[in-house]
């Protein structure tokens, strides 16, 4: 396009809340095939609430100081529920986050783990679309926490309008099989895929462009990093952490999830300008 028309779609875009990073990435959006969306932070609103937790009261200090170091929109939500039950913190050795998996560190020489169950002994709060957060010390299960994370409102609009442009949306999440299949289900989505680590994001990416495919990445999170970077065109939630935001091409600043629609529908009126 030329500079005159680019200029006049980034102000288009902007007014509809969508930042350009990347002008070239912008051209590409119109004639992509598939949208994959990451779903917490970005189908959801991404603050999810505790609800329900089975955790012992002496495992609480531990889990709160843990979480406090993570930016994880799930540890925010563990936070604040144990914040508000007046839970102390603790010193922690060695804490690192493992994105897509949860957080590990050190607690009175102890090894902890807040993140990802590994099994399905908590399949009831999973089939309540709930998200489950295991706690294991020395690989010991000691209970876990459940969180709603309700769905964006606009976020059903947003699957029905790209479906009916032509282009197919997807998910792909970290969280198990139950909330991704309910997620699904409630947004009218037929391909998603759950317990995706960031890696296996990116391969979803780099797959189905190896099939001929343009394929847009929607996300928020450190674990969506890699696979805005594959995809041919990246897209960042606004609220999303810094490294997504560096990691993408457009970023959603305000007007929620229906900038993806809109930065298309701008994006496909560049490309007949040109032709
Ligand atoms: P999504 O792909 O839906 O954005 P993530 O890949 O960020 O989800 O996380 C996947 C799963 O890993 C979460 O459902 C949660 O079980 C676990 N997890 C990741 N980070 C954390 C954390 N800081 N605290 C607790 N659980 C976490
Ligand atoms: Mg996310």
């Amino acid at each position: 396009a030329t500079p005159m028309a680019l200029a006049v779609a980034t102000g288009e875009a902007s007014s509809l809340g969508v930042l350009i990073r990347d002008g070239e990435a912008f051209q590409e959006l119109g004639k992509v095939d598939v949208v994959v969306f990451d779903k917490t932070g970005t189908v959801t609103h991404g603050r999810p609430r505790v609800v329900d937790h089975s955790l012992p009261p002496w495992a609480l200090s531990a889990v709160l100081s843990l979480e406090a170091r993570s930016s994880h929109p799930i540890a925010k939500g563990v936070c604040a529920f144990l914040t508000d039950l007046g839970v102390q913190q603790v010193p922690v050795e060695d804490q690192a986050e493992e994105p897509g998996r949860g957080v590990v560190g050190t607690v009175d020489g102890v090894r902890w783990f807040v993140g990802r169950p590994d099994g399905d002994r908590w399949d009831s709060w999973s089939r309540e679309g709930l998200t489950v957060v295991e706690v294991r010390r020395d690989r010991e299960v000691v209970g876990a926490l459940a969180l709603r994370d309700p769905l964006r409102e606009d976020a059903k609009r947003v699957i029905e309008e790209l479906v009916s442009r032509g282009i197919r949306p997807m998910m792909a999440t970290g969280d198990s099989q139950e909330v991704a299949s309910r997620v699904a289900a409630e947004l009218g989505l037929q391909d998603w895929s759950f317990r995706m680590r960031p890696q296996d994001k990116l391969q979803l990416v780099n797959r189905l462009q190896s099939q001929g495919m343009r394929v847009a990445m929607v996300g928020d999170g450190i674990n969506d990093a890699a696979s805005l970077k594959g995809a041919n065109v990246g897209i960042a939630m606004g609220s999303g952490l810094d490294l997504a935001i560096e990691s993408a091409d457009l970023v959603l600043v305000r007007g929620g999830l229906y900038g993806v629609v809109g930065a298309v529908d701008v994006s496909r009126s560049l490309t007949r300008i040109i032709a």
